[in-house]
């Protein structure tokens, strides 16, 4: 209904920003280097010293003072006397001769006097000479001490996802432990008569729990330690006894699918409002998603979403993912946005910010770059299989219901990068 439009439906950028503020990061824990990947740093890493923590070579060659080859030309091939062989980790502490060249493996330290590399390849040598056929320039093939960082630079500051190259600057700099943010200990309930287990058949009228297994898989991939509690009986009293279990077992948050809209049986929606403090009910601007529900339960950050298995995606997108990261201190706290452009006319549900589940792909052909849409499946927000086929959420205006060839609209990665 289009008159939905503006009633009482609250921007879900607003409602992210309004749970966004009721939580803080979690406590910090050391962590061996081997054990930090995929964790969050929790200090400005420093270079206490420059790196590369010499001046060495960039290539295998030999090392040369560059007045003593200036003459040298394919017609005028100049050769040196040969006088040391320096391998990487060798350091030779008799300086370069005039009239003398090093042989020099890449990352040795260059001999006081030398003052550039010329590789082997373009050289004719023997064990003792060595022949040059064009001059060198003052600083070619050496890598300078500090080069890459300086004693004093901060190559990774805090709220840092540390990956690969992170962990690299870490161990280049001798950090063998690090501080990074303990793992959230997340809850996943799942409420509903109509729910049996994945590995139960379902009777007459029944569905598999498939939220918990997806929030779950959505919960390690963010850094997370899933604890999926199971199916919880369409019962208050039985919410609350399986709430506070799940705080008991050190739930850091709680999360909840189903239950949260205007229905007979809706009781999470119920327990947040008789039971958490604050308390919020909202109904977002979003399709899908429209009904969440946040609180504190008993001081534990309570978060409900829709049932419906993409309803409960989209929401895991907008608004746990950021309240993750937000207790992990990562930054950026909300995975950023990147444009996608539509190439054809593309129609859509009128009323509600419309997430669209979709396939975008690189524009490799066009000349124009960027990502375009590629297309996307059933939008039905009970339906999981097209998110199977998709890789991103486009963000789709409320008060239109089509887009034209040509627009551009901002989407995120379902699996942020
Ligand atoms: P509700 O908000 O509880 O009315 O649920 C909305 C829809 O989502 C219903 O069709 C439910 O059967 C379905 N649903 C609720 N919880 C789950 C779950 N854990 N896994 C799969 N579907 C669910
Ligand atoms: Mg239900």
């Amino acid at each position: 209904m289009s008159r939905e439009l503006g009633h009482n439906l609250t921007p879900h950028e607003e409602v992210r920003d309004t749970i966004l503020a009721c939580v803080d990061p979690l406590a910090s824990e050391e962590v061996r280097l081997d054990e930090a990947p995929g964790r969050v740093l929790r200090t400005d890493l420093v270079a206490t010293d420059p790196i590369p923590p010499f001046d060495n070579s960039a290539m295998d060659g030999y090392a040369v003072r560059v007045e003593d080859i200036a003459r040298a030309s394919e017609s005028n091939p100049v050769t040196l006397e040969v006088v040391g062989h320096l391998p990487a980790g060798v350091t030779s502490n008799v300086p370069l001769g005039q009239g003398k060249a090093v042989r020099i493996m890449t990352g040795a330290p260059l001999p006081e006097g030398a003052e550039a590399v010329v590789p082997h390849e373009l050289t004719r040598f023997t064990e003792h000479q060595v022949t040059f056929f064009k001059s060198a320039t003052k600083g070619q093939n050496l890598r300078f001490a500090g080069g890459d960082m300086k004693a004093g630079d901060v190559p990774l500051v805090t709220g840092t996802l540390l990956r690969g190259p992170q962990i690299g600057v870490a161990a280049t700099l001798g950090y063998s432990r690090l501080p990074v943010t303990r793992r959230p200990r997340v809850a996943i309930l799942s409420p509903g008569k109509e729910l049996v287990d994945p590995w139960e058949k379902p009777g007459p009228g029944q569905i598999r729990n498939s939220n918990a297994y997806a929030l779950s898989a959505f919960l390690e991939e963010a850094g997370a330690i899933a604890d999926v509690r199971g199916i919880v009986e369409d019962d208050p009293a039985v919410l609350r006894e399986d709430f506070q279990a799940a705080i008991d077992d050190g739930a850091d948050l709680l999360l909840s699918t189903g239950g949260v809209s205007a229905g007979d049986h809706d009781y999470v929606q119920l327990v947040v409002r008789e039971d958490c403090d604050p308390a919020w009910i909202f109904k977002t601007d979003m399709r899908p998603g429209k009904p969440q529900v946040f609180g504190k339960y008993r001081g534990v950050p309570l978060l409900g979403m829709p049932g419906n298995p993409a309803a409960a995606i989209v929401s895991f997108t907008v608004f746990a993912r950021p309240l993750l990261r937000k207790l992990l201190a990562q930054e950026p706290v909300v995975p950023s946005f990147f444009p996608v452009r539509f190439d054809e006319d593309f129609r859509y549900k009128k009323g509600r910010v419309f997430m669209l589940r979709a396939r975008v792909e690189e524009d490799l052909a066009s000349g124009l770059g960027g990502y375009r849409f590629a297309g996307a499946g059933d939008q039905d927000s009970s339906f999981l299989s097209s998110l199977v086929r998709s890789n991103a959420f486009i963000r789709l205006p409320a008060d239109r219901d089509e887009v034209r060839a040509g627009e551009v609209y901002p989407a995120q990665w379902i699996h942020p990068r």
